[in-house]
């Protein structure tokens, strides 16, 4: 492979590298605002500039080509003071606002300033001003005080969203971005420009203020938006998620996410209506129960059924581990053969970039790990058909509101003489189970997902889920002072008494007589790799961060995959 030398260390680079993109596989980043990886090179802001030997002046490293046998330095007097230049103009017109800015903690210009910066203004003259708070469409605000012009956002729209809405207009010290005339930011990846934006100009109006990006803490997991699975981070302060960001993987999302799964798939993690312990139906009115008068109150109900009466209605938008063990105690406790679990399918929702039709996450998950009818069984049509036909007299469902998608199921689910749920939220669902048990949502629980290209990735915890009264029992309240928590704030956000729904399942088990031996979702995980071929081989550390492909050859595609 030819080389060249950077800052004194050789660095191996391929036919066609520039010097930043040479340096960044190598692990040096060499500053830059507008350089980014997936866009085409602007070379406008100039902060990469570099010393190359035999070069009468500084080039862009994001744009000059790496040659064998180049010297090339990025941190020489001469490129140092050429950076200091750089900064100086750049923040000339800015108006330092980073104390009531949202990009602060994350701005490449403030970390820049810092280890770049003179430390000093000469300019003393007023600063231009620009327009401040300009909704460029639904979700993302524009403030024209802070922008450098890299044109990164305009970059986005034309060559990754492929729906040019942007664009620079004026010169000089004047120019600003504007969205073309009669139209908004509102394609459906339009939030990622406030990744992308080096600085506080482009903010997302979801997320504006709600908090300071130190205080949030980041958790690694998969989107539930739709089967591509995009890898994300959970950000969560206070027990709250206040926002998901995209985790760059190049073979699910690259660096970005939808703006659907940004806004749309985490707000009920928060919301008011959390189903917070378990509920019994009593005198025709769900009420809190304890979690071992519910496992024995569902136990007993189920008893007294034959198990051609009972039907499992699984989850695409549940774990494998959570639908692993659903099938296992569907086929080994109750021996009923009738299971399935209800595709949901949106043709509109589907694209050629990301999204995809099918917008539940683990549709093929579910499917590999045995949510399906056993021979002779029945499907979801059926089971539903003999609902109707007062066959099926009992239905176990787990983690999904079949009636919120198929409203004219409520009058047939009616009909149940016993209706068990688990659901992390009341909904038209709960509203006519009998038993509903409280499940974790995928940001509070470890397991996974298989996206439609058989990617099986993994969901980890960002959210506590207990009863607090009950944590608190015996804990000084002193305790928390001593941490400096907001003790009020932080409880409010934890009064969710989930759990996952293997976990769950496990617990019935044992109500039942039925002992199930696993103590963690990695426990149940391990049974999965040993039972099923495809998952054979697999355990969470060699599923990593960025995940590993099923062999799926051994199982046949669900038809909406
Ligand atoms: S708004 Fe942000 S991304 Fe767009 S040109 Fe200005 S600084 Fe660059
Ligand atoms: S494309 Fe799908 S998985 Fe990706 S962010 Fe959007 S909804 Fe989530």
């Amino acid at each position: 492979m030819p080389k060249f030398v950077l800052d004194g260390k050789e660095i191996e680079f391929e036919q066609g590298q520039t010097i930043i993109q040479a340096a960044k596989k190598s692990g040096i980043t060499i500053p830059h605002f507008c350089w980014h990886e997936s866009l085409s090179i602007s070379g406008n802001c100039r902060v990469c500039l570099v010393e190359i030997e035999k070069m009468p002046k500084l080039a862009i490293a994001c744009s000059t080509l790496a040659a064998e046998g180049m010297v090339v330095y990025s941190e020489s007097d001469k490129a140092l003071s050429a950076r200091n230049a750089v900064m100086e103009f750049e923040l000339i017109n800015h108006p330092l606002d980073c104390p009531i800015c949202d990009e602060a903690g994350e701005c490449k210009l403030q970390d820049y300033a810092y280890s770049h910066g003179s430390g000093e203004s000469r300019f003393n003259e007023e600063k231009i001003h620009k327009d401040k708070r300009v909704p460029l469409g639904p979700l993302v605000m524009f403030d024209g005080d802070r922008c450098i012009s890299c044109s990164r956002c305009i970059r986005f729209c034309d060559e990754i969203a492929k729906d040019p809405q942007l664009t620079f207009i004026k010169r000089g010290d004047r120019i600003t971005i504007v969205t073309y005339p009669g139209k908004e930011l509102d394609n459906p990846y339009s939030m990622n420009v406030t990744d992308i934006c080096p600085v506080g100009a482009l903010t997302s109006r979801d997320f504006r203020f709600k908090a300071r990006v130190w205080e949030l803490s980041s958790t690694k997991s998969i989107c539930n938006g739709c089967s591509r699975g995009c890898n994300i981070n959970l950000e969560v302060r206070n027990n709250q998620v206040l926002r998901l960001t995209p985790r760059q993987n190049e073979d699910v999302n690259s660096f970005w996410m939808c703006d659907h799964g940004r806004v749309n798939t985490y707000k009920f993690i928060n919301a008011e209506d959390r189903v917070d312990s378990p509920y019994l139906r009593r005198g025709g009115t769900l009420t809190r129960s304890g979690w071992d008068e519910a496992f024995a109150a569902a136990s007993s109900e189920l008893k007294s059924y034959s198990k051609n009466e009972i039907a499992f209605i699984g989850s695409s938008f549940a774990t494998c581990e959570d639908n692993f063990l659903l099938s296992k105690f569907a086929t080994q406790i109750i021996g009923t053969k009738h299971m399935d679990f209800m595709p949901h399918f949106d043709s509109g929702f589907g694209d050629n970039f990301l999204r995809k039709g099918d917008t539940a996450p683990n549709s093929l998950g579910a499917k590999t790990v045995g949510i399906f009818p056993g021979k002779g069984g029945l499907d979801l049509e059926g089971i539903i058909k003999s609902v109707k036909d007062g066959q099926i007299k009992a239905v176990f469902l787990m983690e999904d509101n079949l009636i919120a998608l198929r409203p004219e199921l409520k009058e047939i689910f009616s009909k149940l003489d016993l209706f068990i749920v688990h659901s992390s939220n009341f909904n038209e669902t709960t509203e006519i189970a009998d038993i509903v048990f409280p499940a974790s949502t995928y940001a509070e629980k470890h397991g996974t997902i298989v996206n439609f290209e058989g990617r099986v990735q993994r969901l980890r915890p960002a959210v506590a889920t207990f009863d607090v009264d009950r944590a608190l029992e015996g804990m000084s309240l002193s305790r928390w002072d001593k941490f400096g928590t907001k003790f009020d704030s932080w409880a409010e956000g934890n009064k969710r008494d989930a759990r996952s729904s293997w976990r769950i399942l496990a617990g019935l088990s044992g109500a039942m007589g039925h002992k199930y031996r696993y103590g963690t979702a990695e426990e149940v995980f391990m049974d999965i790799a040993k039972s099923i071929s495809a998952f054979n081989g697999l355990d969470y550390e060699v599923i990593g961060e960025l995940g590993a492909k099923l062999k799926l050859d051994s199982v046949s595609k669900p038809a909406i995959a």
